[in-house]
Order: structure tokens, then C-alpha cells, then sequence
């Protein structure tokens, strides 16, 4: 292929791009809006964590309510860091694992099995209510102002949708797990404006791709202001899925989703309960393939990395959710939490270890891009282009303004 043919595509562009209607070569060593969306939300491989939104300085990318994804709403100025923040293009978020593990104490880990004192706590939440409890314990403590979760919408029954919970009341509202992506970290900060919270410290739950988005927002924010989140907390995760599909496979099967009080994802099975505990439906996951996020293919991260404290249910006993503590802030946090919570230890994790292998195996297959824990951070846009559809590039030229790849990033 000709240098010529290497070349970026010529305009013509999306609304709001500046370059709409000009036939001009772009500048070299800049990602566009327009970029992200064909390879990644057009691609349908987008996994809604809303990294993109956080991440954009001229706030130019919205959240199409519809379809629950990025959209361009204002001039987009090529500064490129939608591209290199989101988990599904320019973050290459196994190098973002491991230069968090690196900044990690080696004695800080540690695995147990917890649950909630409250019993109606612990019925509120998915497996042992640990997360509600501990979060309500650091908010009483004054270590958080607010946490960062996802609640039941009020007119689509089973949709999660980000919501800013401030108090204990707020977090058993949303206590338990919603199975879809909420575009979370694009939510943040329209949440905070509306709670008005003075410098607030924020602890962000969510999905590890989530997780993974907000621990390089908060390790290279750019923005003016000090980054809000002050703890990460990932739920483990092997997929989400898309909620339109979930819940018309859900109707197929004969579900009332009104009457739905509980969805879980367990041993291969994704079971549907009512508010007294009857099971409705029990299928097996594979059933709601056709629901799945696409980019879930290419996640290696089951019990997310990048986050201080991950939870989930594998490996603990019923009723009990399985805790990984994992950074000094996570251990923080959990030296002061943990007094709402009963523990059991959990010396045996293989189940644990077996999940997260499986899930790095897929994802080295579904991967188009080489899984490499010791490349570089940010995938240029020409690299990722040669990966994802053979093109053959030409190496791509750092941008200047571009200065965070000149760290770690590059
Ligand atoms: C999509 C998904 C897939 C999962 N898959 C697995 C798995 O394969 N294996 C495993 O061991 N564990 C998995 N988990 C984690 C597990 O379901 C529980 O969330 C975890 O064990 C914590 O239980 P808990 O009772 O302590 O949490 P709870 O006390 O119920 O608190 C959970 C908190 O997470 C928030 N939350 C729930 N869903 C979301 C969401 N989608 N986005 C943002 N915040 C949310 C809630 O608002 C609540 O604050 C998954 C979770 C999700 C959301
Ligand atoms: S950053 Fe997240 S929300 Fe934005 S395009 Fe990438 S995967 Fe989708
Ligand atoms: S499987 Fe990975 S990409 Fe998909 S929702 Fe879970 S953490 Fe995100």
C-alpha cells in the first residue's frame, strides 16, 4: 500500500467536527471524535463506561439517551483524549493494571469473605451486601461524601442508570447488581453539580472496565480541578449486557419484568426472582448471548485490576461476597468500613484464579490487538486501524499537545 493510501481519510465529517465540509489533510498526530466513533461505538465494541465524556476538556462529547452511548454534541477540537481514555482504543488497560500493581505495597492484599451485620443489608445486596455496608460505614465515617453506583430506573423496570447515593437510605436503595453498563464516569460530574457537594470525595462502583477508566482519569486528569474520586471499587465481571436485548429476550422467555425483584448471573445460570424469593426463571446464561456487549469479548479484566477494593461472589460461601483488597487506599478504607461487616477468611481462591484465567484466555482471543502487559500505554490511532482492520499504517508522530504521552504514556 501506497504512503498515499496510508494516509488519514479526508472529511467528510460528523456535525459539530470543524473540519465539516473543508477537504483538507488533518493535522498529523491527532484523534478525532469521529475516530472513536467509527472504531469503537459505531464498531458496536463501545461497552458504556463513559470514560470518553469524562475525559473530553471542551465537554464536547453528550450521552445519547437512547441508545445510551457517546455522542458528538459540540465542536470536537482533536485533542484527542476521548481516543486515548477509552479502555476499547487508546488505553491499553492490561499496561494500566500493571503500572497500578507497580505503585502497590506487596503486604497490602488480602482476600476475605464478608457480609453485612445489618441482615437487612445483607438481604438488600446482591451476595453478602458488603459494598453497601462498607460504603455506608465510610460515609458515616466522613471518608466519603458520596458513592457512585447504579439504581433501578423508575420507568424501565430492571435498567440501572448512574446515580449518586449520599446516604446510607440511598445506598440500600441501591443495593444489589444491575445488568447493564450505566455510562457511569460521563454521569459523574452532571451528578455532582446537581447534589452540590463542595469537594467532594467520591468512591466509584462499577464494572472493572468502569474501574479502569476512572483510575486513568484520576492518574492523568487534566482538567483544572483535583480529581473527586477518592476510592475504587470493582465488581467483578466476566460481561454486562446491552438492556434493550436483555430485557426483549427476558419478555421471549415469558418473564413479568415488573415482577422481577432480583436478577443474578451464577454458575453459568442467570436467574430471575420475585420479592418473596421465587425463582421466575433460571436459564442458562448462554440463552442471552445475543444480549451481550460485544467489547466484553476483549476484557481480560474479571476482578479489575486497576481498583482498590474488587468484590464479587466466587469462591465465598452463599450469602457472603468475596472481598480482594488491593491498594493502601483500599486498605484504608477497609480498616475503617469493615466494622459494619462480619468476615471469614478465604485462604482457598483457586475458583477465583480459574475465573480470572478463563476470562484472560478469552480475551486473548477476542483481542484483534496483542494483549501485552508491557507495551505501551496509549494505542495510537494508525496502530489500532492496522490491528483492527489491516490496514497496513504509517507509524503515527506524537502530538505535542498530547503531553501526558510523555510519561508513562507512551
Ligand atoms: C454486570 C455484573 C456482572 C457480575 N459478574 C460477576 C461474576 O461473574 N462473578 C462474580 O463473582 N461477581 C460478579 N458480579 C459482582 C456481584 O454481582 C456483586 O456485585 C458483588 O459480589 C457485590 O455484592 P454485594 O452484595 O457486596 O454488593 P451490594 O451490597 O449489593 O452493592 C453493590 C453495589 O454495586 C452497585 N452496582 C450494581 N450494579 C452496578 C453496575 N452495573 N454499575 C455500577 N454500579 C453497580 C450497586 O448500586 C451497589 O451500590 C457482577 C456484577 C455485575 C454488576
Ligand atoms: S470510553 Fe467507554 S463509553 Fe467511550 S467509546 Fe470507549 S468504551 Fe465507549
Ligand atoms: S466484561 Fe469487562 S468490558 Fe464487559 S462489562 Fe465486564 S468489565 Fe466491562
Amino acid at each position: 500500500m501506497s504512503s498515499d493510501e496510508n494516509a488519514r481519510p479526508r472529511v467528510p465529517t460528523v456535525g459539530g467536527d470543524p473540519r465539516e465540509g473543508v477537504d483538507v489533510d488533518e493535522p498529523s498526530g491527532k484523534t478525532w471524535f469521529r475516530d472513536l466513533d467509527e472504531a469503537v461505538i459505531e464498531a458496536d465494541r463501545c461497552i458504556q463506561c463513559g470514560t470518553c465524556v469524562a475525559a473530553c476538556p471542551s465537554d464536547s462529547i453528550g450521552i445519547d439517551e437512547i441508545e445510551e452511548r457517546p455522542t458528538l454534541v459540540s465542536m470536537c477540537t482533536g485533542c484527542s483524549r476521548c481516543w486515548d481514555f477509552c479502555p476499547r482504543s487508546g488505553l491499553r488497560y492490561e499496561r494500566l493494571a500493571d503500572i497500578e500493581s507497580a505503585d502497590r505495597p506487596a503486604d497490602v492484599g488480602r482476600t476475605v469473605a464478608a457480609r453485612a451485620h445489618s441482615d437487612a443489608t445483607a438481604a438488600a445486596g446482591q451476595d453478602g451486601g458488603a459494598v453497601t455496608a462498607l460504603l455506608g460505614e465510610l460515609l458515616d465515617a466522613g471518608e466519603i461524601d458520596a458513592a457512585l453506583v447504579a439504581t433501578e430506573s423508575d420507568d424501565q423496570p430492571l435498567k440501572g442508570e448512574a446515580y449518586l447515593a449520599t446516604s446510607r437510605a440511598d445506598l440500600r436503595e441501591a443495593a444489589g447488581s444491575s445488568y447493564n453498563q450505566t455510562m457511569q464516569l460521563g454521569r459523574l460530574h452532571e451528578l455532582l453539580d446537581e447534589a452540590d457537594l463542595d469537594d467532594p470525595d467520591v468512591a466509584v462502583v462499577g464494572t472493572p472496565c468502569v474501574i479502569e477508566g476512572a483510575a486513568a482519569l484520576e492518574r492523568y486528569e487534566l482538567r483544572d480541578e483535583a480529581s473527586p474520586i477518592a476510592l475504587r471499587i470493582a465488581l467483578m465481571c466476566t460481561r454486562n449486557f446491552e438492556y434493550d436485548r436483555l430485557r426483549s429476550i427476558l419478555v421471549d422467555h415469558g418473564v413479568d419484568l415488573e415482577a422481577v425483584d432480583g436478577l443474578d448471573v451464577t454458575e453459568g445460570d442467570l436467574i430471575a426472582t420475585d420479592a418473596d424469593g421465587e425463582v421466575l426463571l433460571e436459564e442458562s446464561v448462554d440463552a442471552f448471548d445475543t444480549a451481550g456487549l460485544d467489547g466484553c469479548a476483549e476484557c481480560a479484566d474479571f476482578v479489575g485490576e486497576t481498583a482498590d477494593i474488587s468484590v464479587g461472589n466466587v469462591g465465598s460461601p452463599d450469602e457472603y461476597t468475596t472481598v480482594v483488597v488491593r491498594s493502601e487506599r483500599g486498605a484504608d478504607a477497609w480498616a475503617t468500613g469493615s466494622d459494619g461487616l462480619e468476615t471469614l477468611p478465604l485462604d482457598e481462591t483457586e475458583s477465583l484464579d480459574r475465573l480470572a484465567d478463563w476470562n484472560e484466555r478469552r480475551a486473548r482471543d477476542g483481542l484483534p490487538r496483542e494483549f501485552d502487559r508491557e507495551g505501551a500505554l496509549s494505542i495510537a490511532y494508525r496502530e489500532h486501524r492496522e490491528a483492527y482492520d489491516g490496514t497496513d499504517c504509517e507509524p503515527e508522530p506524537l502530538n505535542p499537545a498530547r503531553v501526558y504521552q510523555y510519561e508513562e504514556w507512551c
